[in-house]
């Protein structure tokens, strides 16, 4: 259901905890979560259009967002019947069994720049354990939310097991944080927001997961392909506009190649196309909001006042709609691990590369941030590459490659960038408890 009450949808959720859903066999409710998927993707296009028009975010971007939250059902659906208890050998004659149960009512909070995929990542999960579930859509982007809602329960989900609430972070989700009927809550924003919430839902002792910010390094060695990593960077940065917790937004590369990467780095920025997200030829949209652009033009500002270059990029584009809140990607260079522009997590499309001059250096720097989501490391070096990946603090890294998320791998971040990990098999940890059960044989 869609709600603006969210007391109502916790008592709706809190029946249907008490009913047929969680009592469900798990081969029934993976039937249901690929009948989901499979209405997603009769509706894609449609989905597709309202996430373009929702996010701002282009709108090829948007159709592999709206695959990707299918494929997301899909795997939940296949999994969860395969998702085993254990049998334990205890010395006492007897069997001792360990369990999977449901968690309870799950509070789902959602931020606006993957509205519909992460609802997935966090909804799938949760449902196929056996969960009712409350989502809050960021109060900027609801509408792929609501639209989703409608397909859950035309899957076949019983009604009262799902609300969709949108409205603001701060009235509706301190309301769903600190009541005691949710049992677990699963976040993904802002870091200071995490904070709260742990604070809000201390009391109910919920069960809380994390997805927070972050400022990932792509550490570039002399001996890679730095060629590729240049070409393949830009979008790893600038993608979605910069609004993306997975931004390697600090690129370290070894003092030997860095001019040519910086120039090269910055032709392959000059050479993106920002425009309206309808447009099929846009690969960059415009960002969420004035306050949002600000914000980055801002710290292009703070970045070249501490003594970097502004190499291009930072600037409103005359082509563009003037409604729209279009910046043109900026990269700084000569930046040093101690500005803020390499500190403090923009959410925007500024890009700091900052040089290093050997293995242990570009390791110091990596893990010199409070942060520590993702990141890429390329270099040809098999020996250097096992050496430096173990080294690095981050809970998802890349080596040759720029790919953070896969559905079938967890994701989540150590340090200041959350707690606890989505996706793949270990997602379904959170949505449940475990309970031991002994069988006396005497
Ligand atoms: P945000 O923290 O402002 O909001 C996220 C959600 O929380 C929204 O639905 C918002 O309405 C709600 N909210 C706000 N205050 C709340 C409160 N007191 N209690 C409960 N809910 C509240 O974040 P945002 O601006 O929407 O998203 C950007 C941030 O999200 C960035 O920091 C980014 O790095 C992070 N992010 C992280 C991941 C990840 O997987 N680690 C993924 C995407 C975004």
């Amino acid at each position: 259901m869609c709600s603006s009450d969210p007391p109502a949808a916790l008592d709706a959720a809190s029946r249907a905890f008490a009913g047929a859903w969680p009592a469900t066999s798990a081969t029934e409710r993976g039937r249901t979560l690929i009948r989901v998927a499979t209405g997603i993707r009769a509706r894609a296009e449609e989905f597709a259009v309202l996430e373009a028009r929702n996010a701002g975010k282009p709108i090829g971007d948007a159709r592999w967002e709206v695959e990707a939250a299918a494929a997301t059902f899909e795997y939940y659906g296949g999994a969860v019947n395969k998702y085993l208890g254990e049998v334990i050998p205890v010395s006492e004659p007897g069997l001792d069994v360990v369990l999977r149960e449901p968690v309870g009512v799950c509070a789902l909070i959602v931020p606006w720049n993957f509205p519909l995929l992460i609802t997935s990542w966090k909804a799938a999960p949760a449902l196929a354990a056996g969960n009712p579930i409350v989502i809050k859509p960021a109060s900027l982007t609801p509408l792929t939310a609501l639209l989703l809602g409608e397909v859950l329960v035309d899957a076949g989900l019983p009604p009262e097991a799902v609300s969709v609430i949108p409205g603001p972070g701060r009235t509706i989700g301190d309301l769903l944080t600190g009541d005691p009927r949710v049992a677990k809550i699963s976040f993904t924003g802002e870091t200071a927001t995490g904070a709260q919430i742990l604070r809000t839902s201390s009391d109910n002792i919920a069960r809380v997961s994390l997805e927070l910010g972050g400022k990932s390094a792509s550490v570039v060695f002399a001996d890679a392909d730095w060629m590729r990593a240049a070409d393949e960077t830009v979008m790893a940065v600038f993608g979605n506009t910069g609004q993306d917790c997975c931004a390697r937004s600090r690129i370290l590369v070894q003092d030997s190649v860095y001019d040519d990467f910086v120039s090269r780095f910055a032709d392959a920025t000059r050479a993106l196309t920002v425009g309206a997200p309808l447009d099929a030829t846009t690969e960059l949209g415009p960002m969420i909001s004035a306050a949002q652009r600000r914000i980055a033009q801002d710290y292009v500002g703070i970045g070249v006042e501490a003594g970097a270059e502004l190499v291009t990029g930072g600037e409103v584009p005359d082509a563009c709609d003037p409604n729209g809140f279009f910046l043109t990607p900026a990269v700084l260079a000569g930046v040093d691990n101690s500005m803020r522009v390499a500190r403090e997590e923009i959410f925007g499309p500024v890009a700091s590369i900052i040089p290093f001059r050997d293995e242990a250096d570009a390791i110091e720097i990596a893990n010199d941030t409070p942060y520590g989501l993702s990141g890429s490391l390329w270099t040809r070096d098999l020996g250097r590459g096992i050496r430096v990946a173990r080294a690095i603090r981050t809970g998802v890294l890349s080596v040759n490659s720029n790919r953070s998320v896969r559905t079938e791998t967890p994701f989540g971040g150590y340090k200041h960038s959350g707690l606890g990990r989505e996706l793949g098999p270990h997602a379904m940890d959170h949505y449940t408890e475990v309970k031991n059960v002994f069988f006396s044989a005497e």
